[in-house]
């Protein structure tokens, strides 16, 4: 068990694999790594943390893989598949790992298709096909169709990250499903692999031949034969994705499989999630892009009113319909409380509604698509709702509409405690007809069993999603056997399918017998025989499952115990529990974690795997460069959460939390807090990396580079009376590379000039605090230590700024002055120095309150240290006086833009001269997170003529120092390349805006360009 973690498996070491992998894991394992290294060219991830990682997906449950394999094309699938079958190691292939009842977790190897088998192989505009691979992402290959007016319409809302092979797997459905299907409905034709290695092309079954011919006939003699059980136990809902699709020879479904009423072999694959063959490529059915969309939202008494009316809302519209969707009280009610929300959902209510219903039509002209809406109205009318419509024809609306609807949902997740929103019957569907009786009764179950659900989705097809709150520590496992067995009854009851979106995996598999019966189930298991005789994919899943309460499964089983840590930060906000019933919280701290509540933090990670999106947001730079589990928030958060509950083997529980894994995992993290803001549950692994820092740094030692970036506050007054000295290392060849070697800043970077005349040492004619303290307009400067010493200059143009608008601008000083300036401990955080950062805090807690208190604007330049006021220093024991500063520290721009809508600044706007250049605006990540981005834009806006561009960036790579350590150099580079430097090359005229000092290094040396801080451009139009 002394192995060195993590393993590091390669091509190279592969003769040493063996021995390695054995050591810690087992034999077999041992030569599995071995082969697969020598063999292919694809990663092979056998530590403990590495499995770990993909022992989980988005459901409740955890199994440890013997080890994952991360092929780099479809021949490492295929020898990986040969070498298992000769080991007899089980497979389970794997996409995002998005799937809600643990399809992708199982023993044996984990093939992680996403990385690297993400090609589209080929589009047909014409006939509208695309044949892809089965990693490639939804909303990726949508992006790609978009030139052509087409798209891929089965719109799941994990469309950011869910890859088509598990799509297929799982036989997604999208909230347009009433007009385009499911999968099975758009898929046309499947290559995979059989376990004993066969590559079956799977098309029409008019045009089938050899093995896949032998497939097809084998099911239609097997659905044949037991005609009578199907028609008997087979739900006649669109929405059935349990069990294999023996019905393809004589569908059962709703809508039929094909429009041609043509039988396509494909079709068994598609829900098979992963047991019956590995899908090598996809061949799918396009639809043209809609041209335009009208919304018709309908607001309802009762929400059994709302549930009853969806059966009739869906046979309006001419086949223009193509969504109906909830959005019930407790959803308005969350979003309502949220600012950036609120103004959207009460654009769409009238009075207070129990539910409201999104209807969607689509087409190919607005004007066609009116009719429709008043049809509606109409139908309301018709249904004793008169005027009960709010109709939305604008695009903008709409789309911000649907945003709430996808977010009210993630509020909902980020319930704090053990108590969670668990999904197991999240997606029964059932005939509309039965939908108000069946939420109805369902509700009262989970009253019963002193929980609550909360219901929102697919009214257009009887399949609301519905999670009650369950503690799955303690006595979670029984609730859930037992609200599922009454679900069931309402669902026989109904005539209805159990499983009718998300698939079967841990928590349906046993399902599939209830609701098939026992002779389709034989055929189920005939069908794996037939396909996977070596029962190597995927086994005990859909055929011979466990039972889904079985807890030896579960990510958090009763025995789940928290290694005791002394935290830095405060996280008691995490540490609570919660009343199922009601959702409140109890008090802060009260919540019994060992870890003080960073442990309820980090489990705060559902695994729903949102941070694997590339689309707009911040979150996640390092993912998006490297697209390694690792680097993504979920294997952080997972990472941190298999150490600090002793997970990690090989590693004594007590040494997990600062161990070589979790180091690894946190490396490539830049702080940039996109997934505080992005992350629908809020793990903020920001902050999680201070706290691990501080414990991992105490540990192991400081190194020089560290105390150089943490300490910079305290010598830079010191350091720029040697400017001319130590800017000698950029300017004389070979020092920088000298320097590299002692201090581990990279010899490709120039690091930031010194300046003899910094803004701390130059007089300037400012307000003192007894002025200030007079004045009507009163402002405090806080000038922090990067914009003191290096970039005087957007220190001095911020006070130009200030007093132009005709502000008393006071610049926050130390009391007893030390020749050192004011410093809100961002260095020493990003260091792991929290006690030096908790110091630093304190000094200036102590300076800025008395202005605090007298509601004075605190203002700064540098977003991350403006920012740590509002953050990091709320959870450094600093009490109230924290609180207060916090209120009154704005950036320059929020300042000025609020000081602007409030018709302050009109004698700024006056003075201002007009720009003619084009103007881009690349936002600091913590501006991102904070919301603080918008406010640049409409500073900007104040210059007359000024167009700002938002670049659509995540984080520069720089990341405070993080881009100038040597280690990091490259990744630093390539993050920067992901958009920010080609987005600026692009316009080499333009004025660049940037208010973060590393941004601006970063674009300086990516792409040459001067980018300005926003206070720097105000001020040159002001003129001289
Ligand atoms: C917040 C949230 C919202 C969701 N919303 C929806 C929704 O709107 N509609 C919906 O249908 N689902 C939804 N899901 C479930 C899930 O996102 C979808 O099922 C998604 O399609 C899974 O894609 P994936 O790439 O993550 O697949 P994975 O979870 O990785 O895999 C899914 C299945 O496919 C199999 N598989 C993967 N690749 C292959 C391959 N190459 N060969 C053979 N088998 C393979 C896996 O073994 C597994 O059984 C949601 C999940 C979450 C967490
Ligand atoms: S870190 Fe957040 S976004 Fe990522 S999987 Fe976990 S909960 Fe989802
Ligand atoms: S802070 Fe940034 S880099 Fe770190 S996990 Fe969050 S999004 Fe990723």
């Amino acid at each position: 068990m002394n192995a060195p973690l993590p393993l590091k498996v390669t091509r190279e070491t592969a003769a040493q694999a063996y021995e390695q992998v054995a050591r810690v894991s087992n034999e077999v394992a041992g030569k599995l790594a071995a082969r697969l290294a020598a063999e292919t060219c694809g990663e092979v991830l056998f530590s403990s943390a590495d499995r770990g990682r993909y022992a989980t997906d988005a459901s409740i449950y955890q199994v440890m893989p013997a080890g994952v394999f991360v092929p780099t094309g479809a021949p490492d699938v295929k020898t990986a598949l040969d070498i298992c079958r000769d080991m007899g190691v089980p497979i389970v292939p794997r996409g995002g790992g998005t799937s809600q009842c643990g399809q992708t977790v199982g023993t044996g190897l984990v093939i992680d298709h996403a990385k690297h088998m993400r090609n589209i192989v080929d589009v047909d505009v014409d006939k509208r096909t695309a044949v892809v691979e089965p990693g490639i992402v939804l909303d990726h290959l949508n992006a790609a169709l978009k030139k052509h007016g087409l798209w891929y319409p089965v719109d799941v809302s994990t469309a950011a990250q869910a890859t088509l092979g598990g799509m297929a797997g799982n036989n997604s459905c999208g909230s347009r499903s009433i007009a385009y299907g499911n999968m099975v409905h758009n898929v046309l034709g499947a290559e995979a692999w059989t376990s004993d290695g066969h590559l079956l092309q799977l098309g029409t079954w008019s045009g089938s031949s050899g093995k896949a011919r032998e497939l097809g006939a084998y099911v239609r003699t097997l659905a044949e034969e037991l005609q009578p059980a199907i028609h008997q136990r087979w739900p006649t809902v669109m929405r059935r994705v349990g069990g294999y699709n023996l019905d393809i020879f004589d569908p059962r479904s709703e809508r039929p499989y094909t429009t041609d009423g043509s039988v396509n072999l494909s079709h068994l694959l598609i829900g098979s999630e992963g047991t019956l063959a590995l899908t090598k490529s996809l061949t799918l059915q396009l639809a043209e892009l809609p041209k335009a969309k009208v919304l018709g939202v309908v607001n309802f008494p009762t929400f059994y009113r709302a549930m009853d009316a969806a059966q009739y809302i869906v046979k309006i519209g001419d086949g223009t319909l193509t969504a109906v969707e909830l959005v019930d009280r407790t959803m308005i009610d969350l979003s309502l409380q949220n600012p950036a929300f609120a103004p959207t959902i009460r654009s769409a209510l009238i009075g207070q509604p129990a539910a409201i219903l999104l209807v969607e039509f689509s087409g190919a002209s607005k004007a066609d698509l009116l009719p429709h809406l008043k049809r509606l109205g109409e139908l309301m009318g018709d249904l004793l709702l008169p005027d009960s419509v709010v109709e939305m024809t604008d695009d903008a609306p709409q789309k911000n509409l649907w945003e709430v609807r996808k977010a009210g949902l993630n509020i909902m997740m980020s319930l704090k405690g053990d108590g969670k929103p668990v999904s197991f019957i999240e997606d029964c569907a059932v005939p509309l007809e039965h939908l108000a009786e069946y939420t109805d009764a369902l509700t009262e179950v989970f009253r019963k069993y002193g929980s609550k659900g909360t219901w929102y989705a697919h009214a257009s097809v009887g399949t609301l999603h519905v999670r009650p709150i369950l503690d799955m520590r303690r006595e979670g496992a029984p609730k859930m056997r037992a609200i599922a067995e009454e679900a069931s009854e309402l669902v026989r009851k109904f005539k209805g399918a159990y499983s009718g979106e998300h698939g079967d995996g841990l928590c349906r598999g046993e399902w599939i017998t209830w609701q098939f019966g026992p002779q389709i189930n034989e055929a189920f298991a005939k069908i794996k025989q037939f396909m996977d005789p070596a029962g190597l994919l995927s086994p005990g899943r859909m055929v011979n499952p466990p039972k889904m309460d079985d807890t030896r499964l579960m990510r958090f089983p009763p025995a789940y115990q928290v290694i005791p840590i002394q935290t830095s930060l405060d996280w008691r906000a995490w540490d609570v529990q919660n009343n199922p019933a009601t959702e409140q919280t109890s008090a802060p701290g009260s919540g019994g974690d060992p870890a003080q509540g960073f442990a309820k933090a980090v489990e705060m990670c559902n695994n729903n795997g949102h941070c694997r999106k590339f689309d707009a947001g911040t979150m996640c730079p390092s993912y998006r460069v490297t697209r390694d589990e690792k680097h993504l928030t979920r294997g952080r958060a997972n990472t941190l959460r298999l150490a600090l509950s002793g997970q990690l083997d090989g590693i004594n529980a007590q040494d997990a939390f600062t161990s070589e894994p979790v180091r690894e995992a946190l490396d490539l993290c830049v702080g940039c807090k996109g997934c505080k803001r992005d992350c629908p549950t809020g793990v903020d692994m920001a902050k999680m990396k201070v706290e691990f820092l501080y414990h991992y740094k105490a540990k192991h030692g400081y190194t020089l580079k560290d105390k150089l970036v943490a300490r910079l506050p305290d010598y830079a007054h010191w350091a720029s009376r040697f400017a001319p000295l130590l800017n000698l290392r950029d300017k004389i060849p070979g020092l920088a590379a000298l320097s590299e070697k002692f201090t581990g800043f990279s010899a490709k970077r120039t690091l930031p000039q010194w300046q003899s005349r910094t803004f701390f040492n130059t007089l300037h004619a400012t307000a003192t605090r007894e002025e200030l303290l007079a004045a009507s307009k009163p402002v405090v400067l806080f000038v922090d230590t990067f914009n003191g010493y290096f970039e005087s200059d957007n220190a001095s143009s911020a006070v130009k700024v200030l007093q132009a608008g005709g502000y008393a601008v006071h610049i926050a000083a130390k009391t007893k002055a030390d020749g050192k300036s004011l410093c809100c401990g961002r260095t020493y955080l990003a260091s792991g120095m929290v006690d030096e950062a908790k110091a630093k805090a304190t000094e200036l807690v102590d300076t800025l309150l008395p202005f605090a208190e007298r509601g004075i604007a605190i203002v700064g330049l540098e977003p991350s240290c403006l920012l740590t006021m509002r953050d990091e220093m709320l959870v450094m024991g600093l009490g109230e006086a924290a609180q207060t500063i916090s209120g009154q520290a704005l950036l320059f721009e929020e300042f000025l833009a609020r000081e602007a809508t409030a018709g302050k600044l009109e004698g700024l706007k006056k003075k201002l001269q007009p720009v003619d250049q084009a103007i881009l605006l690349h936002g600091h990540c913590h501006q991102k997170a904070f919301g603080a981005v918008s406010p640049i834009l409409d500073v900007l806006k104040l210059i007359p003529g000024a167009k700002p561009e938002l670049i659509e960036s995540s984080c520069c790579g720089m990341a405070g120092s993080f881009g100038y350590e040597a280690s990091h150099y490259e990744v630093s580079m390539q993050m920067a390349e992901l958009s920010l430097l080609p987005a600026v090359r692009k316009q080499p005229d333009a004025i660049v805006v940037a208010d973060g000092t590393s941004c601006r290094h970063q674009i300086r040396d990516g792409a040459q360009r001067e980018a300005v801080h926003v206070a720097v451009l105000i001020a040159r139009q002001l003129g001289a």
